[in-house]
């Protein structure tokens, strides 16, 4: 496929103009043709407008044909074969196995919501027959169902190019609802971008859905994104990337004279509270899985695990110690970009000026600059420590984290209680540890989206039961998850229809049910006719 820098808008070419810039191999700085350049506003009206334009002929549309056009997606994207597997590897630095694996998740993320689209229980139908003799008064015939919203603007993630991008949950399950999607896409990885985007336009032509259902905006700098956002037609945002910025997008939101949700995921600390049978029993092993988690993805996720808590003793010395010895033999990698790699090296630089703060171990050779390379590094530190230094609970994007002394039970849940809203949070225990620590459950409880036992955050099971999500800062709405087939809900509204006869119902709350969608019929759940 021959790129060409072109914002895709409806189906049409928009050549790039004005500010230019290119996508940049961080292994070897080398720039990447062609050029892309900034969206105007002009261009983000023109996608808007054909996205409203669009809207009913996607949201009519059948189940079976959005079903379809995921299916068209997935077929379109491994069309693309090699060459955008080694454009992905080309401008994001990550091993072609790791892209060729995200291109098989964001694959299959399609066919999930194909098939989730096409057994319909997802629209959540609710009916309610009338009883037109209750007393003291009649009951009305009530039915409820799930529509979708209207244009979504999505900001893919530098880190995850197919799986959270042009192509991610985020657009697949906004088309998959019904909602017209228009795309900023990530300018670490352009090219990537214009690929995935051309492929859902030949999806589109392919099952016969208006063109206006998906745009591409080229974009580097915040004017486009704050445009989009602020946009009259734009009805929802799917964000995942900076505190910074996700929390920017939602204050821009709830600013307009019709504010609209921001569905932003925005990173964590997922802290790890190893507890003593487990140290007992494993410290070596939890150790090698530790570093391991920590250095996935050159510890670009956000799922990564940035501060250990252990009690204070023999074991927890053991565990650093063992933690440290696996740091040295992990190799410096490119990280996404210059600016990633800059802020993480200036971050643990801030970390190895604060007293009591020491370096236990990181990796034995030596991080090549001109590679946009990074080192593992493991800290250790006390409790009092890490509570006295904000900045060594905020999240540093890279593979470093922070194994922190507790000097007793009490003072790890005290740490726990303090914890801002995370996406996740892991313990490594026994069984008989949970009994003992179920106060820190209880707490945790509170604090995060996801709780994981013996094992790490990184490495997302995209399921109909995952929650990636959590309360703010990790996520805008602690209610909603931007993984797995509960994020389509994001992108939905309900809509309550009373007292209509059958056939002026949407096909999902007649009585006939057609596809045999789970629906709740008076208070039970059921498969049958109402
Ligand atoms: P980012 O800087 O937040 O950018 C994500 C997207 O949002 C980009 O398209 C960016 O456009 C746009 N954007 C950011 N701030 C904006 C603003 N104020 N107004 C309008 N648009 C805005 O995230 P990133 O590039 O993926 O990585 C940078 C940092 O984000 C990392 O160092 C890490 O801390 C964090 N991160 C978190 C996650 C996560 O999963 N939560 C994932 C990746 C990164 P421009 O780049 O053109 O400004």
């Amino acid at each position: 496929m021959t790129l060409t820098g072109s914002h895709l808008i409806a189906g049409r070419e928009s050549a790039p103009h004005g500010h230019f810039y290119h996508g940049v191999n961080p292994a070897t700085s080398a720039k990447l043709e062609p050029a892309y350049a900034d969206a105007s506003s002009n261009e983000a009206d023109e996608a808007l407008a054909a996205a409203e334009g669009a809207f009913d002929a996607l949201r009519l549309a059948t189940p079976e044909t959005r079903a379809a056009l995921l299916d068209a997606i997935a077929d379109e994207i491994m069309a693309l074969g090699e060459p955008l597997l080694e454009r992905a590897h080309a401008e994001t630095g990550l091993p072609m196995a790791r892209v060729t694996g995200e291109r098989g998740r964001a694959v299959g993320q399609c066919k999930l919501f194909a098939a989730l689209i096409r057994d319909g229980s997802w629209a959540d139908a609710r009916i309610d027959h009338a009883i037109p003799d209750r007393q003291p008064l009649p009951k009305p015939d009530v039915r409820r169902v799930m529509m979708p919203i209207g244009p979504v603007v999505v900001f893919g993630a530098s880190n995850f190019p197919f799986a959270i991008g042009v192509v991610g949950t985020d657009t697949v399950c906004a088309l998959v609802a019904g909602c017209p999607v228009v795309v900023k896409g990530h300018p670490a990885h352009p090219g990537t971008c214009e690929m995935l985007g051309r492929a859902v336009v030949k999806a589109l032509q392919k099952v016969g859905l208006p063109a206006g259902s998906f745009s591409l905006l080229h974009g580097k700098g915040t004017e486009i994104g704050m445009a989009l956002v602020k946009h009259p037609l734009t009805q929802a945002v799917g964000f995942t990337g900076s505190l910074r910025g996700g929390r920017a997008l939602m204050d821009a939101a709830a600013e307009r004279d019709h504010p609209i949700p921001v569905y932003a995921e925005m990173g964590s600390i997922n802290p790890v509270f190893v507890l003593p049978g487990a140290l007992k029993e494993r410290a070596s092993k939890i150790a090698e899985g530790y570093i391991g988690s920590v250095t996935m993805g050159v510890g670009q996720f956000c799922t990564n695990p940035a501060i250990v808590l252990g009690l204070k003793g023999t074991e927890l010395k053991q565990f650093v110690s063992n933690a440290a010895a696996h740091a040295t033999k992990v190799a410096p990698q490119s990280m996404l970009h210059r600016g990633i790699c800059e802020a993480y090296d200036a971050g643990t630089a801030v970390w190895r000026t604060i007293d009591g703060l020491e370096l236990a171990g990181q990796s034995a050779a030596e991080a090549k600059d001109e590679a946009t390379q990074a080192a593992c590094r493991i800290f250790t530190t006390t409790l009092d420590v890490l509570e006295a230094n904000e900045e060594l609970r905020r999240e540093v994007f890279g593979p470093c984290s922070i194994i922190t002394e507790c000097p007793t039970l009490d003072d790890m849940l005290r740490f726990a209680n303090s914890l801002e809203g995370q996406l996740t949070a892991m313990i490594h225990g026994t069984e008989q540890d949970l009994i003992d620590y179920a106060p820190l459950l209880r707490v945790l409880e509170k604090k995060v989206g996801r709780l994981i036992f013996n094992a790490f955050a990184t490495g997302i099971e995209v399921c109909p039961s995952m929650h990636h999500g959590g309360p703010y800062p990790a996520a805008s709405h602690s209610h909603f998850t931007s993984i797995g087939t509960a994020s389509i809900y994001r992108w939905v509204r309900p809509v309550c229809y009373q007292g209509f006869p059958d056939s002026a119902l949407p096909e999902p709350l007649q009585g006939k049910n057609a596809r045999q969608a789970m629906r709740l019929v008076d208070g039970a759940l059921t498969r049958d006719d109402a």
